[in-house]
């Protein structure tokens, strides 16, 4: 508690200011939001919405080409009906225009980044330092609602880096964690055989928040029932990386004993959604996306499954502007939440579901450790991973340019050592990867009975 309040009042704004970063004024700004009227927060959305379209037009070549074919001026635009007549934004057109996209005020001052693609489709992007920082204020404020205050004490059971990291890599990576009060516990890692070592490490360290991917949470929630363990209890466990179905929502919670508050995030925005403590949907952050839920691109009617299309209202170094990111969900009908706050909910998250690979030698593998591992080689346009039998795993890519042998290798040496010896690993290039019944690109997909 001390250091949470030392954290909050002293080295946080120190180093902010050190670094010469914002983000704690943008916090500020967010915060303030929550107490805005659901009209206020429209036109904020709206007035945000049209300054990056005038961007756009000014400084995108891409989006000047094609609005120029297709008539459309920002100037015109008065409500977000207007804009959504816009044509969609796929991974495929970002691959295959990415200078175009790259705003030429910021070219040579943006950094990027590549999605894993828990869709199946790694990506690269670009992104403004405003934007990094306005997402992690975003981040602050929706993790706040669970109850993550700045230094608190969290654990993350993340995934970390894969492959090997030197000792002093890891030391300085340490350090930065424990500066910000969070303890990292490699979700990757996580074996049937050590699984006790994790729940040693939640009961020591004692964190007031737990903030974890689904899968490997709702494996060490099993575990934990199966094995009678006694557990640390935090004030709150927040989700995030897949969806999360009820029944792991409730197993997560009588394992642990607190409440489990869902997000939605991804690599090319971070926080979109989270819950607050009503848990009857997730607000989503209108203040700095707009988020749509579309069928061939045209939005459709609230509790309507549908693509999850989202513009990002600061990101000026590649804007994307109705981006289909690749997830399925559904807007919730509920108009008012009894926390008080005006940001609409989103009902259900469907797109993410990765199967759980097992190993012959009794381990289990999240489905999200795959999209982490491919992210590393830049010409796979796509991949899905296959259990065939418990000692068979097929993973199929579809690469645009020729792969550089050595980077596969590596990879492939990377997976082995995560199956153990006894799994038959085939990597099989392919033309094409079948879509889902729903249209959607499963990225693993188990064969083996639960
Ligand atoms: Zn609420």
């Amino acid at each position: 508690m001390v250091y949470e309040t030392l954290f909050k009042k002293i080295l946080f704004p120190s180093i902010e200011k050190l670094k010469g970063r914002n983000t704690l004024d943008y916090l500020e700004e967010y915060s303030v939001n929550e107490l805005k009227s659901a009209e206020e927060l429209q036109l904020i959305q709206l007035q945000k919405l049209k300054k990056i379209l005038q961007h756009c037009q000014e400084n995108v070549s891409y989006y000047q080409k094609q609005w120029k074919s297709i008539g459309f001026d920002w100037r015109e635009v008065r409500s977000l009906a207007d804009y959504s007549q816009l044509p969609v934004l796929t991974k495929t057109d970002i691959r295959d225009n990415y200078n175009e996209l790259i705003a030429k005020n910021f070219k040579g001052k943006s950094f990027s980044k590549t999605t894993g693609g828990s869709t199946g489709q790694p990506l690269k992007f670009e992104f403004s330092n405003e934007s990094n920082e306005r997402r992690i204020a975003v981040m602050m404020r929706g993790y706040g609602w669970a109850g993550l205050t700045p230094g608190c004490k969290s654990l993350h059971l993340w995934g970390v880096e894969i492959g090997a990291v030197s000792k002093k890599r890891q030391f300085k990576m340490d350090l930065y964690h424990a500066f910000y009060g969070r303890k990292m516990l490699n979700s990757f890692n996580m074996t049937i055989n050590n699984m006790v070592e994790y729940v040693d490490s939640i009961n020591k360290y004692r964190p007031k928040i737990i903030v974890a991917y689904v899968a490997p949470l709702v494996m060490l929630a099993e575990f934990i029932q199966t094995n009678n363990l006694s557990v640390w209890v935090p004030e709150s466990i927040i989700t995030g990386s897949e969806g999360l179905l009820e029944f792991q929502r409730k197993k997560i919670e009588e394992a642990f004993g607190c409440k489990v508050f869902n997000t939605y995030g991804s690599r090319e925005f971070m926080l979109i959604a989270s819950e607050c403590e009503q848990h009857k949907g997730l607000h989503i952050n209108i203040d700095h996306l707009v988020v749509e839920i579309c069928q061939d691109g045209i939005p459709c009617d609230t509790e309507e499954v549908g693509d999850v299309v989202i513009s990002d209202l600061h990101n000026y170094a590649m804007p994307f502007i109705r981006y289909e990111i690749g997830d399925l969900a559904s807007m919730s009908s509920k108009q008012v939440c009894q926390c008080g706050k005006h940001f609409p909910l989103l009902k259900n998250i469907e797109g993410r579901k990765l199967d759980v690979i097992r190993t012959p030698d009794g381990r289990t593998v999240p489905g999200i450790f795959f999209p982490h591992l491919m992210k590393d080689i830049p010409n796979i346009v796509r991949f899905q991973v296959v259990q065939e039998k418990l000692d068979k795993l097929i993973i199929n890519y579809i690469v645009d340019n020729p792969i550089n042998e050595e980077e596969l290798l590596q990879i492939k040496g990377l997976v082995a050592e995560r199956m153990g010896q006894d799994m038959d690993i085939e990597f099989r290039k392919v033309e094409d990867i079948p879509l889902t019944q729903t249209g959607k690109h499963r990225v693993t997909i188990s064969k083996l009975s639960n």
